[in-house]
Formats: C-alpha cells, sequence, structure tokens
C-alpha cells in the first residue's frame, strides 16, 4: 500500500469559497451560519474523483491522509469565533470525504488557532476530530499571525495542552502554516519553506521532546532548507551542547517527500536517516504544472522514490511503514480492517 500523508481538499465546491468570503465581508460581525452553507455528497465526489482521486489512480498511490486547504485557513482572519465555525466546516468536509472514498482518504484535522488566543482552545474541535470523525493527525500552524510570527516559539508551555492531547491520542501534528499576509513572503514559495525550517530549528534550541517523548512533528515540504543544511544543525546543535540530532530531535520529528526534482529526494533521502521519511505528494497543491524536463508533473513525487537508490526495504519504509508508525491511529484503523 501506497500512503501519501499529505493532501489537501484544495478541490472543494466553489460554494466552500464563497460561504468563507461572506464570513469575511460579514466581520466584525458574524456572517452567515455554518448550516447556511450547502454541499451535496454528490458535488463532493465529483470534486474528488475527478481531481485527487483521478490522479492518485493514474500514479498508483492509495490512500491520502487528507486535511483542509492549508492556505484557506487564514488563522489571522477575524477571532476565535471566526476560526471556530470555519474549521468545523473544513474538518466537517474532510470527514464527509472519508465516508464517501473510505479506502482512499482518512481525514487530518486543522485546528481554530487565532493569533494571541491560548492554544488550548483549539482543544474542543481536535477531540471531536478524533473521536468522532476518526481524524488521524492534525495540522499544527506555528504562526496563526500569517507571517508576522507573533506567537512563541513550538517550544512554549503555552502549545502544552495541545501536546498533551496529541500524547494521549498518539496523533501527530504536520508543522502546517497558512496564507502568508506579509507581502515580503510569497505563501508557498518562501512561507512555507521558512515556516518547516523554523519549527525544525525551534525544535533544535528547545528540549520539548524531554518533556514528550513520544510526541511526533511532521516536517512538509522535506523539511524546508533543513535537510540541505544538515551539516549547520548538527553544528549549531553541538555548540549549543544540545545531544546529536539522532538523539535530540529524530525520535520525534519526521519529514515527508513534497520535493518536486529527483535530486531533492536524492539528498533527503541520503542525508535523513529513512525511519524519519514519510511518502508525501501534496497533490493537488500548490505546483501543478508539467516539468518540461521530464515531461511529468512536479509533484508525481512517488517516481523520485522509485527512482531513488533505495533498497526494496527502505522504499517500503517510506511508502507505507513508516506512515503506519507515525500515524498510529491510521495503522489501527487499516488494521481493523485487515490490511
Ligand atoms: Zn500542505
Amino acid at each position: 500500500m501506497i500512503i501519501d500523508v499529505h493532501g489537501h481538499y484544495t478541490t472543494a465546491p466553489a460554494a466552500l469559497g464563497a460561504w468563507r468570503d461572506q464570513q469575511v465581508a460579514a466581520l466584525p460581525g458574524r456572517g452567515p451560519s455554518a448550516s447556511a452553507l450547502k454541499i451535496s455528497d454528490d458535488e463532493l465526489r465529483e470534486s474528488i474523483e475527478t481531481n485527487q482521486l483521478k490522479k492518485m489512480q493514474e500514479r498508483g498511490s492509495d490512500l491520502t491522509i487528507f486535511s483542509p486547504r492549508a492556505s484557506f485557513m487564514a488563522h489571522h482572519i477575524g477571532d476565535f469565533e471566526t476560526s471556530s465555525t470555519w474549521a468545523a466546516i473544513c474538518n466537517e468536509l474532510c470527514f464527509r470525504v472519508s465516508q464517501l472514498f473510505p479506502d482512499h482518504f482518512v481525514p487530518a484535522a486543522m485546528l481554530p488557532q487565532s493569533p494571541g488566543v491560548d492554544p488550548a482552545t483549539c482543544i474542543p474541535e481536535l477531540v471531536k476530530c478524533v473521536e468522532q470523525y476518526g481524524n488521524v493527525g492534525l495540522n499544527l500552524n506555528p504562526d496563526p499571525s500569517g507571517g508576522h510570527w507573533t506567537s512563541p516559539p513550538l517550544t512554549d508551555r503555552s502549545w502544552y495542552p495541545i501536546y498533551e492531547k496529541m500524547v494521549e491520542y498518539d496523533i501527530p501534528a504536520m508543522i502546517h502554516v497558512s496564507t502568508s499576509c506579509n507581502a515580503c513572503f510569497h505563501t508557498t514559495g518562501a512561507h512555507y519553506l521558512n515556516a518547516d525550517t523554523t519549527a525544525f530549528m525551534q525544535c533544535l534550541q528547545g528540549d520539548l521532546f524531554k518533556d514528550f517523548p513520544t510526541l511526533k512533528f511532521l516536517i512538509p515540504h522535506g523539511g524546508g532548507a533543513v535537510p540541505y543544511h544538515w551539516g549547520r544543525f548538527r553544528g549549531l546543535a553541538q555548540e549549543m551542547k544540545k545531544p546529536l540530532l539522532s538523539d535530540h530531535l529524530l525520535n520525534n520529528i519526521f519529514f515527508d517527500t513534497c520535493v518536486y526534482h529527483q535530486p531533492g529526494i536524492d539528498l533527503l533521502t541520503k542525508v535523513i536517516p529513512v525511519k524519519n521519511v514519510l511518502f508525501a505528494s501534496e497533490m493537488i497543491g500548490a505546483v501543478r504544472g508539467i516539468d518540461p524536463e521530464t515531461g511529468h508533473y512536479y509533484d508525481d513525487t512517488k517516481r523520485y522514490i522509485e527512482a531513488a537508490a533505495l533498497s526494496n526495504e527502505n522504499r517500503l519504509a517510506i511508502f507505507e511503514g513508516n506512515a503506519r508508525r507515525v500515524f498510529a491511529r491510521l495503522d489501527t484503523q487499516l488494521k481493523a480492517k485487515g490490511l
């Protein structure tokens, strides 16, 4: 089985975006109710069958961990109530997709984060998503301000209530920012990759995993700049008298394969231990075109894993085994189906 651990509902019916536009236009008022949004199962089916599912079948992946569109989270807009209603709507849609296509999609939650608001306020939504919707992971935004970095680092104790819940449920968080509202940072070309690198460095500076030895973070987009600059991070850890990165971070931090060219994947799988690399494509996401050098979609990342110098055993670990280990609740769900 090939498990893609990083997919978003980027193709939701247009009514979703129209509802959000009304919500934003009504600020600081409350805008339309959640129940004002009507999307039928047929509309959901069509939006998936003609997009993500079609490409999964063409490319040969089986199951996608599916979360709300990352750039739409936009936690910086409005207040906690704004984010709370919006997150509930987006999470419900991913849950419905997982019910319509139970063999191909399993949901992961976005949280109703809001700048300056205690992260503990996100817990009721998280509990609902895990206990009622069967979510196997969550997306945690380290910068709800959208590019201004007004929140404390991920090692700050204010984040701990979320980590306590994650450990209790044994679910990992993908560290994932949303739209940049800082003109200096392009959302997917700069802000996402900056955040990946920043999250790793915050963990390196702190001792978070001493407090939470079983906490798991997935750093997407191949880990931002981290694998490429692994020597810098090793050297900084040494200067700071931290343990070796293999002990300090690599029991808890994992990287996905959303790197859109062969040399990047070759480097990732050479520098980072295979046990820390999980297959992902972020399809359909930021980079949707065809690479003229290869004639294939940039985000068809399965091809790069297949072409990388890996043993069969290691390739299987990246495609399936590591995902089942990191997303323990997914493994439980699959075993219950005899998979
Ligand atoms: Zn993403």
